[in-house]
């Protein structure tokens, strides 16, 4: 199946749904979770249209790969929880359970965040 352009993160990235920003660059948006799981539950998206990690490794830039994963790091700093530890999850595809079609990083933290999500 191909990239959905109308999926809520792509969305989203035109500004068609307001969203919380974290933190932005050329190639990353981060946002506030709309129904948090944990007390810091940031979404980290690539701006590029990858439906999830498995196309992005196959069709992404090195540049917006390296970028996602530097941004990661940089909303764990700004939202305090680097130092105490946080996890960060990418669901892919049906058995991985995910909802939204675009890629996108759970980085939760703000306390212990237990052996498992759900
Ligand atoms: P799951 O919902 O099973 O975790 P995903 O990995 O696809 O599946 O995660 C989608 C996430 O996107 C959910 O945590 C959901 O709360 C969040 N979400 C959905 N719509 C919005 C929105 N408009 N703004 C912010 N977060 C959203």
């Amino acid at each position: 199946m191909s990239y959905d352009p109308n999926n809520v993160f792509a969305r989203i990235l035109r500004g068609e749904i307001p969203n919380n920003t974290v933190y932005e660059d050329d190639h990353v948006l981060a946002f506030h979770d709309i129904s948090p799981a944990r007390p810091v539950h940031v979404l980290v998206i690539p701006k590029g249209p990858y439906k999830s990690l498995t196309e992005m490794a196959q069709h992404g830039k090195d540049e917006e790969i390296a970028a996602l994963f530097r941004a990661i790091e940089k909303v764990a700093t700004l939202t305090r929880v680097r130092d105490s530890g946080y996890r960060v999850i990418t669901n892919i595809g049906e058995d991985g359970g995910q909802e939204v079609p675009h890629l996108h990083f759970h980085v939760l933290g703000g306390g212990p965040v237990g052996p498992m999500l759900k």
